[in-house]
């Protein structure tokens, strides 16, 4: 069948950027501007400290993508309180969202983890969670806990996966398969826990198709956000040696964000998109050096989709029947909506 539809009207934000940034989803969740602050709450990791593995990922280096865990960590209350004044003057922010983003965040006991997390929800301005953790390490009490909270806040938990082949994850040393990984989500589905799931792009001897297959596979899971990083070579990694050895090669700008297009195609339009390139702080990178910024990269992203003149959800069979219900339901101005609209595309099912 063949349907000529028009999406943006439905969809506004996929006719200014192509996909579905996480500030308009917050802006669509809360009647104020919200903003993340990441923390550094002094937990390990399973998979570097023996308990699944010693070295962790091939690629880890925490002290090169959170900005928190170098020298001394502050108290919870106090990073919160030294990221709101920040938020507040450099973006306007007036509530916030506790991002627990170092290391593995459900690594400790239930009552461990309560008093850690309710330091931080004890703040008033603080009217969300977003936990980071691995998804073998989020036994049902510690998912209890963390539902408990959705009732007064907005919650997510963040699964690290990279890729949803069991050869990559072997090779980057993981510690888990996709099978823990597909049982964490689908626990997790059973509650109202929020999920966004990362996913390196580039990583060591994945072809295009197999990271098509990662996003075929994120696709299908309905989760509401993803994050996407490029695989980027930090020093003092095990990734590193590897690099050194000629054995990795990472990518450049231009063909990054081709994949990172590719990529979002398939993921549907309702999926918000947390991050969309990898980040660095300090100077730990080795490869790759793009001298651009991070808007330098997601314009590129928006640019890459105009020019394809497609969109987030584009190549996805969920995003494209719930267009079709969204046009059913509002079928008495579907008319003049699709007259108005700027962009038309043509999607055979
Ligand atoms: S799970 Fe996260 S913190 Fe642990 S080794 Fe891997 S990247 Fe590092």
């Amino acid at each position: 069948m063949n349907y000529e539809i028009s999406s943006f009207h439905l969809r506004p934000y996929l006719f200014k950027h192509r996909f579905y940034p996480f500030r308009e989803y917050l802006k669509e969740h809360f009647p104020y501007k919200v903003h993340k602050i990441p923390l550094h709450a002094g937990f390990t990791c399973p998979n570097r400290d023996g308990r699944v593995a010693v070295g962790g990922c091939t690629y880890c280096i925490n002290e090169s993508f959170s900005p928190n865990v170098s020298g001394h960590s502050l108290p919870v209350r106090e990073q919160i309180k030294r990221g709101k004044e920040f938020r507040r003057k450099r973006y306007g922010a007036e509530k916030f969202i506790a991002y627990f983003q170092s290391f593995t965040n459900t690594y400790a006991d239930v009552d461990t983890l309560k008093s850690c997390y309710e330091e931080a929800l004890s703040d008033r301005d603080v009217v969300g969670l977003s936990i980071g953790t691995r998804p073998d390490c989020i036994p049902d009490d510690v998912l209890g806990l963390i539902e408990g909270y959705t009732k007064k806040y907005h919650v997510w938990i963040e699964y690290g996966l990279q890729s949803i082949h069991d050869k990559t994850l072997s090779r980057i040393n993981r510690g888990h398969d996709s099978r823990i990984f597909l049982d964490a989500i689908h626990r997790t589905k059973n509650t109202c826990i929020n999920i966004c799931v990362h996913v390196i792009l580039g990583l060591p001897g994945e072809t295009e198709g197999e990271m098509m297959e990662t996003a075929e596979a994120v696709a299908s899971l309905g989760i509401q956000g993803i994050k996407l990083h490029h695989l980027y070579v930090a020093k003092n990694t095990a990734l590193a040696e590897e690099y050194f050895q000629g054995k990795v090669q990472t990518l450049d700008k231009d063909a990054y964000i081709k994949l990172a297009v590719s990529f979002l195609e398939r993921i549907p339009s309702d999926v918000a998109v947390q991050r969309l390139v990898g980040d660095t702080q300090g100077n730990f990178l080795l490869s790759p050096v793009w001298n651009a910024s991070k808007t330098e990269i997601t314009d590129g992203i928006t640019r890459e989709f105009e020019r394809r003149d497609t969109y987030q959800g584009l190549q996805c069979a969920r995003s494209v029947s719930m267009i079709k219900h969204e046009i059913s339901r509002s079928s008495k101005t579907v008319g003049e909506q699709e007259a108005e609209a700027l962009r038309h595309h043509t999607i055979n099912i």
